[in-house]
């Protein structure tokens, strides 16, 4: 219901958190954040409120998931699988690579899911969303396997382009992958995603209330259209990766 995205050179937690705290009067039953810390990405997810995410990170606190540069928060309102800590979002792929959040619905997940569990991987959710986090790792490793000099960020870009052209339905989706620590790729159909552009970091959101207290400027993106973060860029393609152009906006208005 909630999205958020950090990418830059502060501690991404607690930017996410306070964006999702802005994005609370929506109305959600879970909330969950995933941070790249070295050598893995760090997820949490609970059901219930804020509060009761923001404990289960107290309590883990020593495992430095409070300093990485990268990440992703999300607050849910089921639509796929109870409003429990197991269906909350970020969902990641299979090997732990990918992490995702969704708001929408993916309608033929079904399908998808079937198609992916032929191939060996076990779902751990009862989300439409799950088929993503697993889509996207399924692109990236591919294309690495057929030996394409894509790398990095723009290897991202071009994993979730490929994943989400095979969906159907309505959805903002974010992903970070854990082989590309400064990027955070989302992908607009049917449902709301917006840029903030800031000095040496940007930020992702379903709306501007999100950011609204470290940026003004802001870039709506249009339907269809992916946009890859990294601390110094904002780069906006179609689903196919034809360049393209999001509107831009000055927030001049107390959010
Ligand atoms: N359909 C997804 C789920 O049920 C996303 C719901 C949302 O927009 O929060 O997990």
């Amino acid at each position: 219901c909630g999205i958020v995205g950090y990418v830059g050179n502060r501690p991404a937690l607690q930017i996410v958190l306070d964006g999702l705290r802005r994005l609370e009067y929506r109305g959600y039953d879970s909330a969950g954040v995933a941070v790249i810390d070295d050598t893995v990405i760090l997820t949490e997810k609970r059901a219930g409120k804020l509060a009761n995410l923001e404990k289960a990170l107290t309590e883990r606190a020593s495992d430095g998931i409070a300093t990485g540069t990268t990440a992703i928060g999300h607050t849910r309102w089921a639509t796929h699988g109870g409003p429990t800590d197991r269906n909350a979002h970020p969902h990641l792929s299979a090997d732990g690579r990918v992490a995702v959040i969704h708001n929408g619905i993916i309608e033929n997940f079904a399908r998808l899911r079937a198609e992916l569990e032929a191939t060996g991987i076990e779902f751990v959710s009862d989300t439409d969303t799950e088929c993503a986090a697993h889509l996207v790792a399924a692109e990236m490793r591919a294309l690495r396997e057929s030996g394409t000099d894509v790398e990095g960020p723009q290897l991202l870009a071009e994993g979730m382009r490929r994943a989400v052209r095979r969906l159907e339905g309505a959805f903002t989706l974010l992903a970070i992958d854990l082989g590309v620590p400064d990027a955070v790729v989302a992908a607009r159909r049917n449902s709301p995603l917006v840029v903030g552009r800031g000095d040496g970091e940007n930020f992702l959101a379903s709306d501007v209330s999100a950011f609204i207290e470290h940026t003004r400027e802001a870039i709506e993106l249009g339907q269809d259209q992916i946009v890859l973060i990294t601390p110094d860029t904002i780069e906006i393609t179609d689903f196919t990766g034809e360049p393209a152009t999001g509107k831009e906006f000055h927030i001049d208005w107390d959010a």
